[in-house]
């Protein structure tokens, strides 16, 4: 996946992708780095129908779709609308409303904005799949609900969800993220979440409690006793201040989220917080235009809609 330099402002993004063809040929490059291929005989000589977004091959005369598999799939807005609503998603780091996306955009219907922001966003919330490594924290935080009023110890504050995250220490740095909301503090959710977030055989530190005992099977567990609550932010400061920072965010931008809406934040959360350092790559991936490698999405490359 070439990583072309991003535009560091919105006035500089609009210059590079003003019109239609801009953002085919960065549709084009981001797909096939090293030139288009015809799936069927791999001829690299094909015709370009920009208007309906397909490559027509010059030998076989397959026609191969350019945004199958993209969130830009027989979209009937302008391509370079899709573009700006994605850099606007991608840089705002506190998350974007619908109505600040019309605005911006300006746009004459807020229906418009509400669907290109839902689109973007639901390509934030697809989990993570692979496992984070090296030294990580682990702990849990109470997040969500109405009232914030704070409680010590394990003790379950009915208003509130039970948030689990492991991130990987780099130094002073903190490397990637996992979170996850689990149902409660039992050996079953806490263990179970860093057995699928994180490689075994990675050092973990977590504080005494007995939930992440069973981790000393598969990883170098290091348990320390935090004693009062408001120690732990000096024993496991990473994962504390990922916490802190996500209970700013929700409270700041979304006012509060109940439990059934919070696992779809939590997973917005962690795209932002892995991409913060790779802009371009979190637009990308917004737009679908990052694993194209992987069967399933290789597969719709070539749909039936894409013929004829
Ligand atoms: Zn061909």
């Amino acid at each position: 996946m070439p990583r072309p330099g991003f535009p560091r402002t919105f006035e500089g993004f609009r210059r590079q992708f003003a019109g239609e063809e801009d953002c085919w040929l960065f549709l084009v490059e981001s797909r096939w780095p090293e030139g288009f291929r015809c799936p069927a005989c791999s001829s690299g000589e094909a015709w370009t129908l920009p208007r309906r977004a397909l490559f027509e091959c010059r030998s076989c005369r397959r026609q191969t779709s350019v945004t199958a598999g993209t969130i830009l799939h027989r979209t009937r807005l302008p391509l370079s609308l899709w573009f700006a609503a994605a850099y606007l998603v991608t840089t705002h780091t506190p998350g974007f409303s619908a109505l600040q996306l019309q605005r911006q955009l300006g746009l004459t219907r807020y229906e418009t904005a509400f669907v290109l922001l839902h689109k973007l966003r639901r390509a934030m919330r697809r989990p993570e799949r692979d496992r984070i490594a090296g030294t990580v924290e682990v702990d849990e935080a109470h997040v969500g609900g109405v009232d914030s009023r704070q409680r010590g110890g394990r003790q379950r504050d009915s208003n509130k969800s039970i948030m689990v995250g492991a991130v990987e220490v780099k130094g002073q740095r903190s490397g990637r993220l996992r979170l996850a909301v689990v149902p409660d503090l039992s050996a079953d959710s806490l263990a179970g979440f860093v057995q699928t977030a994180v490689e075994p055989g990675s050092i973990v530190l977590t504080d005494a409690w007995q939930g992440y005992a069973s981790l000393r099977k598969a990883y170098h567990h290091r348990p320390v006793t935090v004693g009062k609550p408001t120690n732990a932010s000096k024993h496991l400061p990473h994962i504390h201040r990922t916490f802190s920072n996500f209970k700013t965010w929700l409270k700041g931008t979304h006012h509060g989220v109940g439990p059934k809406h919070l696992p779809s934040y939590v997973d917005e959360l962690v795209f932002r917080f892995n991409r913060r350092q790779t802009p371009m790559a979190a637009f990308q991936s917004l737009l679908g235009l990052t694993g194209q490698h992987q069967p399933t999405t290789y597969k719709m490359l070539y749909a039936p809609e894409t013929t004829g």
